[in-house]
């Protein structure tokens, strides 16, 4: 009998041991390991707060791609929305702790569904903490020197914590004033000083972050350093589809081709009075496969150039949120700096931010009461601190990508490839870690797909 362990129960694990208990015809067992003692929700989907949403409308957030409508479905039948109109709520951008809820009774129907057929499903609190090859199958170390056995293993680790970026003074990193991990409401929680706050990072997750502060009382000055200090962009055009790109798309091409498409159609449709996001839109579902056909030297020429300018068009936040955050910079309570972080220096009350402003061309000190790291999930397997990843990586069960972005594997048969290139035929991975397989490997279209596929394969194997 198949027992297969799922080290990371967010979305991606979750999922996957859903298609696993619908899809199963034979007896199997599940053994769901992960921290958090809900099954589901990840990172993404238990924020700390109600006013953190959904960058992706409601009637692209099913977590079955062939059930499309099934998450605007199941918000119909809530009670606080049964009265709103079906198309407005396709259309809005729901708090994430209610896509949370929808994940919660997507398991329960999983669990019930998995106790009719008679598959037994152990959830274990607890933190993988390396991982071994042994003659009966995978061994699954947990955090208090136990272990568990299993016969296959799916590796769904999802969103680590920021990276610490290079300052000189990294003792700051251990400071009461230094958080890390933004997604934890202990970030934007009892903060005394009147002093301005510093975020790292100028993403989606720097808006929460505001959102965070705001909602705990902070109403003060917060500045926000990226390499570029590009400006979000709002979902402005939702429901225009734009098709001509694609149609011209070779089925060979290069980076430089896709550039040169990519700048011939915006040319087009800004004649309109229409900004790139339609195209990016329609490039969206393709990028996976754009992205497999670049060389090596095309990734890295597009990760160096192109990245953060695709990252901004690409990840975008609702109209009213935008407006929010452009009213907070015109009233000079939020200053989003183009630079580059120098050094923290921490006083007995405050740090000293000092850092490189691009657009002034100088150096400049701030003096701040927190810093907050923005810059989203660390990528770099051996830059996290304490995983069994890394172990991983350095026992060479798992290998990175050329960019370091994330874990070699096959990306039809989700099989993680080892030192030696070979196919793990029991050890397998998607989500975030097939960033650098696959680029956009990130958002629940992607994710919901390759549980599926993955769900599949495993029950496929002899
Ligand atoms: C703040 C945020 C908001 C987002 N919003 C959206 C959105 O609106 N729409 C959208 O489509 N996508 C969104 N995303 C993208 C998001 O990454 C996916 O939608 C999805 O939540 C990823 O799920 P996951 O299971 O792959 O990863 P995660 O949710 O990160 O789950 C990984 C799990 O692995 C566990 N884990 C890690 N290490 C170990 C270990 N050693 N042992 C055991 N367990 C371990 C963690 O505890 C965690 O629960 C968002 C991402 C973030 C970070």
């Amino acid at each position: 009998m198949k027992k297969i362990g799922i080290i990371g129960c967010g979305f991606s694990g979750t999922m996957v041991a859903v298609h696993l208990i619908n899809k199963s015809k034979d007896p199997i067992e599940l053994v769901m390991i992960d921290p958090s003692s809900s099954i589901g929700r990840g990172i993404a989907y238990a924020p700390y707060s109600s006013k953190h949403l959904l960058n992706v409308i409601t009637e692209k957030m099913s977590a079955f791609k062939k059930s499309t409508d099934h998450f605007l479905d199941w918000v119909m039948q809530q009670k606080a929305f049964q009265d709103t109109d079906r198309n407005i709520l396709a259309q809005s951008f729901l708090p994430r702790q209610l896509y949370g809820s929808y994940l919660d009774s997507v398991w329960k129907d999983a669990t019930e569904d998995a106790k009719s057929k008679h598959i037994k499903i152990t959830h274990l609190q607890h933190k993988i903490t390396d991982i071994e090859f042994v003659e009966q199958g995978i061994k699954l170390h947990l955090a208090e020197s136990d272990s568990i056995l299993v016969s296959h293993c799916v590796i769904a680790t999802g969103n680590h914590q920021p990276g610490n970026l290079k300052i000189s003074n990294t003792a700051f990193y251990e400071s009461e004033f230094y958080y890390q991990n933004p997604w934890n409401e202990e970030a934007v929680s009892n903060l005394e000083s009147t002093l301005p706050v510093f975020i790292i990072g100028n993403g989606l997750t720097m808006v929460d972050t505001i959102i965070g502060l705001h909602e705990k009382g902070f109403t003060n000055e917060i500045y926000s350093i990226s390499t570029n200090g590009f400006n979000i962009l709002p979902h402005r055009h939702t429901g225009v589809l734009y098709k001509k790109l694609i149609e011209e798309l070779p089925k060979e091409t290069t980076l430089l081709g896709i550039l040169s498409l990519f700048n011939k159609h915006l040319k087009k449709i800004r004649k309109f009075g229409l900004s790139a996001e339609p195209i990016i839109d329609s490039i969206r579902p393709f990028t996976q496969k754009i992205w497999q056909s670049l060389s090596e030297k095309e990734k890295k020429v597009f990760m160096s150039k192109l990245r953060h300018l695709w990252g901004v068009a690409r990840h975008r936040i609702p109209l009213h949120i935008h407006d929010y955050m452009q009213q907070l910079r015109i009233t000079q309570k939020l200053h989003i700096i183009a630079g580059t972080l120098i050094d923290i220096e921490e006083n007995e009350s405050f740090c000293y931010v000092n850092f490189y402003d691009k657009k002034q061309n100088i150096e400049r000190r701030i003096k701040v009461g927190r810093v907050i790291n923005c810059t989203g999930p660390e990528t770099n397997l051996q830059k996290l601190q304490h995983h069994f990843l890394k172990k991983a990586l350095n026992k060479g069960i798992v290998t990175q990508d050329v960019l370091n972005i994330g874990i070699n594997a096959d990306p039809i048969t989700f099989e993680v490839i080892n030192k030696d290139a070979q196919n793990l035929n029991h050890l397998f991975t998607l989500g975030g870690n097939l960033k650098g397989v696959l680029w956009e490997s990130t958002a629940v279209n992607e994710l919901r797909d390759q549980a599926e596929r993955l769900a599949l394969h495993i029950l496929e194997m002899k």
